[in-house]
């Protein structure tokens, strides 16, 4: 299934079936976390707090990008929607925002160490490092502008005392840049263990974010 989508059973399906990866690969756990996805004028949001593996279609939440009228007769949306929706609006571009708890965006985001340029793959990211925004309270409006500032000019970032949030083309590229931020948050807080980091500089990489333009699967997949 491509971009752009349409609300469908098809689509509903493959966000639990996106929730229940998380959960399967062990970068969030529990009722931990949510997906959106934009369908048209519209956002479809897993509900709260219900456990990913007793999630059916129909539980998923309309809520339009507008923020106008919301469709009666449904579950409550998940308590972050102010963060997904606020990340639709501002980025046209982008079709589907993944958050979670991963155990090692975490703890970095504990102790609010953004990760610097360590790793080549930084770049994926869209610049140097890869930002912690603000410590606001889960669900706030407050939260909701500190993701949106952190995410200006990146895909992905910490969230102070909480996890991380990705964002994709796509609802596979979301949930892949969600896994490889905690893959590359495991690499840096374990180089932190045994001893102290090499950071790349800068013109290496401008080089990187120059060759991964080239990089991947260029249809959203
Ligand atoms: P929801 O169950 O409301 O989506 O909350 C989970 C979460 O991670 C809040 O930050
Ligand atoms: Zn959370």
């Amino acid at each position: 299934m491509k971009p752009p989508y349409q609300d469908s059973p098809e689509l509903r399906q493959a966000v639990i079936d996106a929730c229940l990866e998380m959960n399967a690969t062990g970068i969030n756990q529990g009722t931990s976390g949510n997906i959106s996805v934009r369908t048209g004028e519209m956002m479809l949001i897993t509900p709260s707090g219900v456990p990913y593996e007793k999630m059916a279609p129909k539980d998923l939440v309309k809520i339009p990008l507008d923020a106008g009228r919301w469709p009666e007769g449904q579950l409550k949306p998940s308590t972050e929607w102010p963060f997904h929706l606020a990340i639709l609006r501002a980025k046209p571009a982008v079709n589907a925002v993944v958050h979670a708890h991963p155990v090692y965006c975490s703890a970095l985001a504990i102790n609010r160490q953004p990760i610097p340029a360590c790793h080549y793959m930084v770049a994926a990211f869209g610049g140097n490092d890869v930002p912690v925004a603000d410590y606001a309270l889960f669900g706030s409006q407050q939260l909701s502008d500190n993701i949106t500032r952190s995410l200006e000019n990146r895909s992905a970032c910490l969230m102070a005392n909480h996890g991380a949030v990705a964002t994709g083309e796509s609802l596979p590229r979301a949930l892949w840049r969600l896994g490889e931020l905690e893959t590359l948050a495991k690499g840096y807080a374990t180089s932190l263990t045994i001893g102290e980091p090499h950071i790349l500089s800068e013109t290496e990489m401008q080089e990187v974010i120059a060759a991964f333009a080239d990089y991947g699967l260029k249809d959203s997949r």
